[in-house]
């Protein structure tokens, strides 16, 4: 019998009002691991009372910086001692391989480090206005936060958003997806136990317009921090100009690979297949179009059909698994649907990976990696975002050409690079328009650097300073002197 799991509203562990439930599966198997509260808008009203009533009677914006900074240290180590618990959640509850999910959980701590170490650094402006006075420039904390996050890395993301915005004094209310929300339950304890006033994080469990809605809508919500799909992200932006709440989207992705023909292929190859096959191309910075220079081409689609075979499909839980299960049965359909869609326009399938053969498995969620040539320019696989292991591969003869194709997307988010001449990767990734470009390798989102999209990948950055400061208001305090 799978387990109940309450959220956490104002300190205290609780169902949701209107008594209702949401199962929430291993993908791996598709057994249902656990039921979690299905929040009603009266819930998401309780969660956003307690944050504002945190934030404002100021028990955390007003605490002093190294005490605050001390409770964030004391998280971050919390969750080192529990790294083998929340791995194994997270490898249950989304599928990925056991490497991967202790990779994320070690990344968590990190961040909450990296974010706490701000606190006490964090500082304003004193500007030049003349004799007669004096401005101030005061970074203030922008108030409750709704941080909204997807599945695919469901504590990174989550604690890529909690983390800066605890350090910057805000209080929270964290709704994580409704596939994942079992890491996200764990929050709350770890930082009760590092001394985290209660009503400052909050858990609100749910589905999209169940409870993700009503937090958007909610007046006492000052800023959403939102990673997800494009619609859902523009469908925020329109119901958050209501009330002008502060808005980050961080949307998707279709992002371009491109392989020069001075490339290093022995890092290019596993760096390109990474970079659609990792986190079972889950991952909305997927350099899932692969151009090609004339040159190479046929031997780099032969590389990439052996290197895609070599992915061994199965449980995260088992040590020879590289990729796991997609996260649901629906995505599985979708991406199946993707893979026929390329057919019907006529690309051609160069490989397409193993099932896992283990009958435990049989009723996982489970796509191999697939590789196509000859995709057409714009059809649907070149142009919409998987979010699943499918790779294009793409001729292209000169640079300006593989630049015009690069950019021949909606979105923004990210891009990668493989050449030996430094010059040609640094033009390149000017001339690409995209938040992140990778050059001789794919996929890293240090937490020190921005990350975030151009175009209709999103706005805002999370991660780095950039990240922290996307919940600060800036304040201008002027003083006249005589
Ligand atoms: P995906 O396609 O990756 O599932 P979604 O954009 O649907 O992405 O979901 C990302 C997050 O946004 C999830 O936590 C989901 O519950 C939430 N969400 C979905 N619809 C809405 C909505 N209308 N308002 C607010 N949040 C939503």
């Amino acid at each position: 019998m799978p387990g109940e799991q309450l959220m956490y509203i104002g300190g205290r562990w609780i169902p949701s009002q209107d008594g209702l439930w949401l199962d929430v599966y291993n993908p791996a198997t598709g057994a249902v691991l656990a039921r979690v509260p299905s929040a009603c808008a009266r819930d998401v009203d309780a969660a956003c009372q307690a944050a504002r009533t945190a934030f404002d009677a100021g028990v955390w914006p007003a605490m002093a910086e190294r005490a605050r900074a001390r409770i964030l240290f004391d998280a971050a180590n919390l969750v080192r001692e529990r790294r083998q618990q929340l791995a194994m959640l997270e490898v249950t509850n989304s599928g990925k391989p056991m490497q991967d999910a202790l990779a994320d959980v070690d990344e968590a701590a990190y961040l909450l480090e990296y974010y706490a170490g701000w606190i006490t650094k964090l500082s304003g402006e004193v500007l030049p206005v003349g004799p007669d006075a004096m401005s101030l420039v005061l970074r203030e904390p922008m108030g409750v936060v709704a941080a909204i996050v997807p599945w695919n890395y469901p504590l990174l993301m989550a604690m890529q958003k909690v983390a800066p915005a605890l350090a910057a004094g805000c209080t929270v209310i964290l709704k994580p997806a409704e596939q994942t929300p079992m890491t996200a339950l764990e929050l709350p304890e770890i930082f009760e136990l590092a001394g985290l006033p209660s009503g400052v994080f909050n858990v609100v469990t749910g589905d999209g317009p169940g409870a993700g809605e009503p937090l958007v809508r909610h007046p006492m919500v000052d800023k959403i921090s939102f990673t997800g799909s494009l619609e859902v992200g523009k469908r925020i932006q329109r119901i958050a100009a209501d009330s002008v709440k502060r808005v980050t989207l961080e949307l998707g992705g279709k992002s371009p690979n491109i392989i020069f023909s001075d490339a290093d292929l022995e890092r290019a190859i596993p760096g390109t297949c990474l970079g659609v096959f990792w986190n079972q191309g889950e991952v909305c910075s997927a350099t899932a179009r692969v151009y090609v220079e004339d040159g190479i081409f046929d031997r780099v689609v032969e590389l990439i059909a052996q290197e895609a075979k070599k992915v061994r499909l199965g449980s995260g839980l088992d040590p020879a698994t590289t990729m796991g299960p997609l996260i649901s049965q629906s995505q599985k359909r979708r991406v199946e649907a993707y893979i026929q869609s390329a057919q019907d326009d006529g690309a051609s399938l160069v490989v397409q990976g193993a099932l896992p053969v283990n009958p435990e498995l049989s009723g996982g969620f489970y796509v191999a990696p697939t590789v196509f040539v000859g995709a057409a320019k714009h059809s649907k696989i070149m142009m919409e975002e998987v979010f699943g292991p499918v790779m294009t591969l793409t001729r292209f003869t000169t640079e300006s050409e593989v630049i015009d194709k690069a950019n021949d997307t909606p979105y923004g988010l990210a891009a990668a690079v493989w050449t030996r001449q430094i010059d040609r990767g640094l033009r390149v990734g000017k001339a690409i328009r995209a938040g992140t470009v990778w050059i001789n390798d794919s996929q890293p989102a240090p937490s020190e650097a921005p990350w975030g999209g151009y175009k209709q990948s999103g706005f805002g950055r999370e991660l780095g300073r950039q990240g922290l400061e996307e919940f600060l208001e800036t304040k201008h305090l002027f003083i006249r002197l005589h």
